[in-house]
């Protein structure tokens, strides 16, 4: 059954926890070299493989002494500028050691929030795996304050399976995948081998656990799961200490958890919209709006709109919201606001003799739109 699932996949990323590679005392260098060599027997298949590292924080944090987790912005990122040469170093010198190449990929939230540089992102990566080389992506901690961070690398790496439209997401974690509870508090939880859908029981039963190194929890990774769900790729969550264990998982072994894709994927544009791009302002839609935007699938007209809140360009992203301020989609918007404060409520037929000039209808067309209600899932 694995095997089936796992047949078509040639490109995958594959997302390496900070308490996989990294202990208190630092980056473990045996780690690193274990599960490099497992990787290239990835590539010696032909598969193509992204890695979304993390560990710069834990590798680094040493040099400093500082014991635990750095409490600090400023000694995170001291840490992480420490860490993350020593994580790429001993990336590099196993890949060589295999006669295969690395690259350092260091992102912001922003980079991947405006549209030319996501392009531009994408372009590099593809041109890396093009000349056979794997990128090495992570968070540039060192120039990140909270507006342009991803937060965790298990939202990362979902982002860059959407960038790079890969097969698959495999996450690397220090526990054996989704349990029914809490492992660490409670003996008695199960693994789950399969998830169809990531349902509220399914989150709440990922509870609000975090590692003792890196930032996220199985919350994050749960998240993360269904992001790519929606690029319409798997995730697996495996126990990266284990030996071996990519190829084991190639070799069919019914490993850890699998995450089944959503059943109605999103563009790679849409997803971008809904996941990556930062939403700069909200529109407040009548309750004629809504209908025709979540239950007839249509675009958004003027007329729907009677209220705005916050600054926005044209091309922006904007979140549509109920009268009560609950967001229901997000949208690239076509007029800037200072435009939709006069069009708000009209009839399209009155945007051009309101404005002097109409780039189109649609305030925010159907194509650059995408619903967040219905567990995120588009509807249309
Ligand atoms: N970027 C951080 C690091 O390399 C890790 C973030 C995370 O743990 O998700 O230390």
């Amino acid at each position: 059954m694995r095997k089936a699932l796992l047949a078509h996949v040639k490109r995958v990323v594959i997302k390496i926890g900070s308490g996989v590679i990294s202990n208190d005392a630092g980056l473990e260098d045996d780690q690193v070299t274990s599960i490099s060599t497992d990787i290239c027997r990835l590539l010696d298949r032909g598969m193509e493989v992204i890695l979304v590292s993390s560990g710069a924080i834990s590798a680094g944090k040493g040099q400093l002494g500082i014991i635990g987790k750095p409490q600090t912005i400023p000694q995170k990122q001291a840490a992480a500028a420490i860490g993350q040469t020593q994580i790429i170093l001993k990336y590099k010198e196993t890949f060589q050691a295999q006669k295969y190449n690395v690259a350092q990929v260091l992102l912001t939230r922003d980079d991947l929030s405006n549209r030319r540089r996501y392009l531009n992102a994408r372009n590099t990566v593809m041109t890396l795996l093009e000349y056979g080389v794997t990128p090495i992506v992570n968070e540039n901690d060192t120039v990140v304050v909270d507006e342009i961070r991803f937060g965790d690398n298990d939202n990362l790496s979902a982002l860059v399976t959407n960038l790079v439209e890969a097969d698959m997401l495999i996450i690397l974690s220090d526990v054996d995948g989704f349990y029914n509870q809490d492992p660490l508090e409670n003996p008695q939880a199960e693994l789950i081998p399969v998830v169809e859908r990531i349902t509220s029981a399914i989150e709440a039963m990922g509870g609000n656990s975090h590692g003792s190194l890196g930032t996220g929890g199985m919350n994050t990774k749960l998240k993360a799961a269904k992001r790519a769900g929606l690029s319409g790729v798997g995730t697996l969550i495996v126990n990266g200490r284990s030996a071996n264990i990519l190829s084991r998982v190639f070799a069919g072994e019914e490993v850890g958890t699998y995450f089944l894709p959503a059943q109605s994927k999103l563009t790679a544009k849409k997803h971008w919209i809904a996941f990556s791009k930062k939403p700069r302002g909200k529109l407040i839609i009548d309750e004629g709006g809504q209908t025709a935007v979540i239950k007839r699938g249509k675009s958004l007209l003027p007329a729907g709109i009677c209220g705005v809140d916050g600054g926005f360009e044209r091309g922006d992203a904007v979140r549509l919201c109920t009268r009560d301020g609950e967001e229901f989609a997000r949208g690239v918007i076509s007029y800037s606001l200072a435009e939709v404060l006069q069009i708000m409520g009209k009839q399209c037929a009155e945007i051009e003799k309101i404005l002097g000039y109409k780039y189109r209808d649609e305030v925010v067309c159907r194509d650059n739109l995408v619903l967040t209600v219905e567990d995120e899932e588009e509807v249309d």
